[in-house]
């Protein structure tokens, strides 16, 4: 049950905004450091863990209960991994973890989070929850429309270079010329923000948008044809290398070139299910109407980076999240909407309308919603296309990773032999 601050759970409070360390959880290297360099504009001294070896596992193994989903286990035991390092004292830091206010677990993390750290003897250090729905309140943390604002340009940003340098790293000449472009502009922009919130600034960014697409066009290249894999799933682990065992290195390393739907449309689909909610339950206009001004706002930021890739004419933009959502009218009701619900099966679909034929679905241990929305939808997505070539692994703290290997590298075999039918 929901608990509010009324609970004997420690609360974060605005004196603690000038005294305590705010300690992030590791999703998406690119997106997670300019969040970060925003909440610290904002006022917040945050912090993005890096922590991501065995003993993270083990200690969420500890402390949170084995049936609990693997995404869980692994954010937990990051948190209290970084709290036992000695680097933190538990008296100036506090943890922050999403709430998603949906009817999965995610709404429920943060139990789990203050569980955990009661048994681990970390009990006064308070949690903050980073929800868009008014479920908790932290007086010393305020997430303001500037402040959600800029989280949103920070999305578009990762989703943008994440996106090139996933089509220009395979192809390298020169082993680490892409992450060197990555890092260089990261620096650029972090580096252009400085202390002062005001200077992240929309209209700077997209101005910037051709000069990197230049910049990662010029990088050398081979013209070999590489394979194309999805990589679709629950969110953690489809993003978190932590989650899934480095799955992208590991294809690229087979050489594959991954292809990966942005972090927008996770938040596109979240607030398209706001709107969605009305027309099939009916409610009150108002939240109704701010989800609609949500989703215009944040589909004119994803057209706008579409727009600027397509007139460069170099690399392949992603769908539009208006196209991916009428693609659910083919396969899926947009009432399933637990876990990652009708955006998983519509990715996949998506992947392969774009020419990507070869899909990893991941699915962490404890996850049924996207066991049946991933899994479960794979016969449906061969049904309409029989070339498709879809493999669901699953991540949980015992998988081989061996096993989860060979399973991939069997996808990979067929993907090559289908590749050769296609090409005689
Ligand atoms: S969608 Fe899956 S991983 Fe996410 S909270 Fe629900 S059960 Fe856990």
């Amino acid at each position: 049950m929901l608990q509010g601050n009324k609970s004997s759970h420690p609360v974060f409070t605005e004196e603690m905004k000038k005294t305590h360390t705010i300690l992030l959880p590791m999703m998406l290297p690119i997106h997670f450091t300019f969040m970060q360099k925003i909440l610290q504009q904002h006022g917040y001294h945050a912090e993005l863990l890096i922590n991501d070896n065995r003993s993270v596992v083990n200690e969420g193994l500890k402390y949170v209960h084995n049936d609990t989903c693997y995404p869980a286990l692994l954010v937990i035991g990051q948190m209290i991994d970084a709290l036992k390092s000695g680097k933190y004292d538990p008296n100036k830091v506090a943890l922050m973890i999403t709430q998603t206010g949906g009817g999965c677990r995610a709404s429920n993390y943060i139990f789990l989070l203050r569980k955990a750290l009661q048994k681990s003897g970390f009990g006064n250090v308070p949690v903050i929850s980073l929800n868009f729905k008014a479920l908790e309140n932290s007086p010393g943390f305020k997430l303001t429309l500037p402040l959600v604002i800029r989280l949103l340009y920070a999305v578009v940003l990762g989703d943008f270079l994440m996106l090139l340098k996933n089509q220009c790293k395979p192809y390298e000449q020169h082993p680490g010329d892409t992450d060197t472009i990555v890092q260089k502009w990261m620096d650029t922009i972090l580096a252009s923000w400085g202390e002062n919130a005001k200077l992240v600034n929309y209209k700077n960014l997209k101005n910037l948008y051709p000069t990197i697409l230049q910049d990662f066009a010029s990088i050398p290249k081979n013209d070999e044809k590489k394979i194309k894999v999805g990589i679709v799933g629950e969110i953690y682990v489809k993003y978190s290398p932590m989650g899934n065992n480095h799955l992208e290195d590991f294809l690229l390393a087979e050489g594959a070139e991954v292809v990966v739907p942005g972090l927008i449309d996770f938040c596109l689909y979240c607030i398209y299910n706001g709107i969605e909610d009305r027309h099939l339950y009916g409610g009150k206009w108002l939240p109704y109407g701010a989800h609609k001004i949500a989703y215009r706002y944040f589909i004119s930021k994803q057209r706008d980076m579409i727009t600027a890739i397509e007139k460069h004419g170099v690399f392949d933009p992603p769908m539009s999240f208006e196209k991916t959502n009428q693609l659910a009218e083919q396969y899926i009701s947009r009432g399933v909407k637990m876990g990652e619900g009708w955006l998983l099966t519509v990715e996949m679909a998506e992947l392969i309308e774009k020419g990507v034929q070869n899909i990893v679905c991941t699915q962490p241990f404890g996850c049924l919603p996207n066991h049946i929305v991933g899994k479960g939808m794979i016969n449906e997505i061969k049904s309409k296309h029989p070339d498709a070539n879809i493999v669901a692994i699953d991540y949980d703290p015992g998988a081989s990773e061996v096993n989860q290997q060979n399973r991939i590298k069997m996808m990979l075999a067929n993907a090559g032999r289908n590749a050769i039918a296609e090409s005689v």
